[in-house]
């Protein structure tokens, strides 16, 4: 149970009709563990429970957004993994006793489970995006529905270089397109805030500098809508998507990253591969 008094990788508050709810780990690139992630869905519960809060701003403390899953805790957090003890305390995974079913019930609740909760939220969130945005941090502001992207926003997800085919909520198709989708995942390359205005997967590039003042003035126009009309809106939108398979496209995704971790864990003993030899291993 998440002490919203006391917490220690977020922070949260109200500014008139709008939530804003920030991942407070700057030091660490904004990286999640266990911590973060229930921090966040007390945060988001808050919010979604309020009935004064109309709009939640999603934003995060520093020069990037999120490094994504706290592995290593360096700024470059995907790029070099794994010192595995690190890892394992940051994702309080017994797979070693448990193996793939451990992991397996880990990330559905902590990955796919709280991202599609976000997602679903009856009210309007916008993630206001700077800096890095890598791999997990993709899972945090693809759920919500808008993203404003400061000019120096970079989105990438290079999981495919840990021989895993992307992170687990698998947004990447229904964000990119499925041409893009595949550069993301093939090169491991970093998309800039421009090209992913372009592709529809961030609604506004602004400033750095303008990030917040531009995110909250967006939020508080969308505050003055009544708010079960944009209840509605929102799960029009969503249910629409839905119908088109997106849930059914996450959870294939999601079982294809678990069959990632096994691959990993049958070829080395440890859930994600940690460099090429042991990749080209895998590939016999
Ligand atoms: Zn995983």
């Amino acid at each position: 149970m998440i002490d919203m008094g006391n917490l220690g990788h977020t922070r949260y508050e109200v500014d008139g009709r709008v939530a804003i709810i920030t991942i407070d780990r700057a030091d660490k690139a904004n990286a999640v563990n266990q911590q973060t992630l229930d921090e966040m869905d007390a945060c988001f519960t808050t919010a979604a429970e309020d009935m004064e809060v109309r709009v939640i701003v999603l934003r995060a403390e520093g020069k990037h957004f999120s490094s994504g899953h706290d592995m290593s805790g360096s700024d470059d957090a995907i790029g070099d993994t794994a010192d595995p003890e690190k890892a394992e305390q940051s994702a309080q995974l017994d797979w070693n006793e448990r193996g793939l079913q451990a992991i397996y019930e880990w990330e559905r609740v902590h990955y796919l489970g709280y991202s599609r909760k976000w997602r679903d939220i009856p009210k309007p969130t916008i993630a206001a995006v700077q800096g890095q945005c890598i791999a997990g941090g993709l899972m945090l502001c693809w759920p919500c529905d808008l993203i404003i992207a400061a000019d120096n926003a970079k989105f990438s997800d290079p999981v495919l270089r840990m021989g895993i085919g992307g992170v687990e909520y698998h947004g990447h198709t229904w964000e990119l397109g499925p041409r893009k989708a595949k550069e993301m995942l093939f090169t491991a390359r970093k998309f800039s805030a421009e090209e992913a205005e372009r592709l529809g997967m961030v609604n506004r590039v602004v400033p750095l500098d303008e990030l917040m003042d531009q995110t909250m003035e967006l939020a508080r126009e969308i505050a003055e809508m009544h708010p079960f009309a944009l209840t509605q809106a929102k799960r029009i939108v969503n249910q629409t998507v839905d119908i088109q398979g997106f849930y059914t496209a996450l959870q294939s995704g999601f079982d294809m990253h678990t069959v990632g971790h096994g691959n990993a864990l049958s070829v080395n003993g440890y859930p994600v591969l940690m460099n090429l030899s042991d990749m080209k291993k895998s590939n016999g």
